[in-house]
């Protein structure tokens, strides 16, 4: 193999002999002079071919993949920044022609298009410009909960029971038994944070969600925390800590990123509102909004939230139990309300959580209450019977938060290889 140097090292570079290597983004043919220009990880050059000689003579289509050595110089032309002069052009490997997908900056090809050409369209502006950003969000995440303590988890994705309710698992074959893709690390991270105190983990789940929508997939990552000797309130707190230090991130580090997809990205402030699960159905209803104590929100009603609250991110807390998972711990006072929380950001839920309940005998009788049975859970159930401090945590779902961060309407344009419905390929 050739040796080459990214682009952008090519430019400060001028002067001297390099070999450069990427894809022709396009090319300009003029009667004696011939421009390409190459695409790398790093940006983009302007090859200037005076010597047509130099020009394979099979000529060049987008997406060949060449190897150019020459020198970088400053160009003659004012805007131009820096050209690329060739000694010697080398074809790597063609592309067929005509692309079945349009990559170019005003892209017009349809979402589900680019989506059969997946690798084809991660070559386009904008989609580099949001897996760069969910990258960045990834990266974050995982080095301030390092930073602070939190220590990495691998919970399992095959299971032997729902954790969430029953509704939405994908069953399969194991052996001689039935199990379920999970829905949720959840009874998992529960049984490292009464031991490791701290956790968090990036792991994909799975649901069978009933329909196709713009905000759902059916493979979807989830970025978790669970906390011992903590309540709702202490994991709220670090949860708008997180994210205003991610986004934050964002917008320092991938400013072009957020240039190309035209996205002002505003950072909401500290603290953010919590605003009750009842305060919330009653500024709903004063808005003429059909809905009633102990219904969920439906997306459109979240978003009308966020209008009536007025805040680009806040919390709805305090939630009927029958809306909440078992193991959420019900108030002491009231036992029809969790400690349960959802985070609304960009007027969608990007994040759901709760304190859950740590004594075996309140979770048995949850469960029951929610037509579960406990025999079923007692692995998870005596893993409280030893020992097990208060804990609490949540979920952010990665494709969401991005979907938000880069101002995506369809959750498919956020997630590499989006699974729904009909799409299971590539
Ligand atoms: P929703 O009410 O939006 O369907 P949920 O309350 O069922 O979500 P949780 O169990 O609270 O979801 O999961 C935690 C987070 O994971 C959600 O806030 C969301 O960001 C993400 N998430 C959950 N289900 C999906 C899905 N099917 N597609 C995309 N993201 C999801
Ligand atoms: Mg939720």
């Amino acid at each position: 193999m050739f040796e080459r140097i990214y682009i952008e090292e090519a430019k400060r570079r001028p002067g001297e002999t390099v070999t450069i290597a990427g894809w022709v983004a396009r090319t300009r043919d003029l009667a004696k002079i011939k421009f390409i220009v190459v695409r790398d990880k790093t940006g983009e050059i302007q090859v200037t071919v005076k010597d047509l000689g130099l020009y394979p003579g099979e000529g060049l289509g987008r997406e060949d993949v060449i190897a150019v050595t020459g020198k970088a110089a400053q160009s003659k032309i004012a805007n131009a920044g820096v050209e690329f002069f060739p000694d010697r052009i080398e074809v790597v490997n063609k592309s067929r022609q005509p692309l079945p997908v349009d990559i170019a900056e005003t892209s017009q090809s349809e979402l589900e298009t680019r989506l059969n050409w997946r690798f084809l369209d991660f070559r386009a502006p904008q989609t580099r410009a949001i897996f760069a950003i969910q990258n960045r969000l990834l990266s974050t995440f995982r080095g301030w909960l390092t930073e602070n303590g939190y220590t990495e988890i691998q919970p399992p994705c095959i299971i032997s029971s729902a954790s969430e309710g029953g509704a939405d698992l994908f069953k399969l074959p194991y052996f001689e038994k039935d199990a379920f893709l999970a829905q949720s690390p959840q009874l998992y991270k529960q049984m490292c944070a009464i031991s490791f105190e701290k956790v968090f983990t990036v792991t994909p789940i799975w649901r069978a969600e009933k329909f196709n929508t713009p905000t759902h997939l059916n493979e979807v990552r989830q970025m978790d925390i669970e906390q011992a000797f903590a309540d709702d309130e202490a994991v709220m707190k670090v949860l708008e800590k997180i994210l205003v230090h991610m986004l934050r991130d964002v917008k320092e580090h991938c400013p072009e990123e957020l240039k190309t997809l035209k996205r002002d990205l505003v950072i909401p402030e500290l603290p953010f509102r919590r605003v009750t699960y009842t305060e919330a159905i009653e500024m709903l209803q004063r808005a003429g909004e059909q809905i009633v104590w102990g219904d969920d929100f439906t997306k459109p009603q979240e978003k009308r939230m966020m209008e009536l609250v007025g805040k680009e991110a806040f919390f709805l807390k305090d939630w009927p139990a029958a809306q909440k998972a078992f193991y959420s711990m019900p108030y002491s006072d009231n036992p029809e309300v969790v400690h349960a929380f959802d985070c609304i950001y960009g007027g969608i839920e990007i994040s759901s959580g709760t304190q859950r309940i740590h004594v075996p005998e309140l979770l048995r009788e949850r469960i029951s209450k929610k037509g579960l049975h406990p025999e079923n859970f007692e692995s998870y159930i005596e893993a409280f019977a030893y020992g097990a401090p208060p804990h609490a945590g949540w979920s952010i779902g990665l494709e969401r938060l991005t979907m938000i961060v880069t101002g995506k309407d369809n959750i498919r344009e956020c997630c590499m290889f989006p699974r729904d419905r009909e799409r299971l390929t590539p």
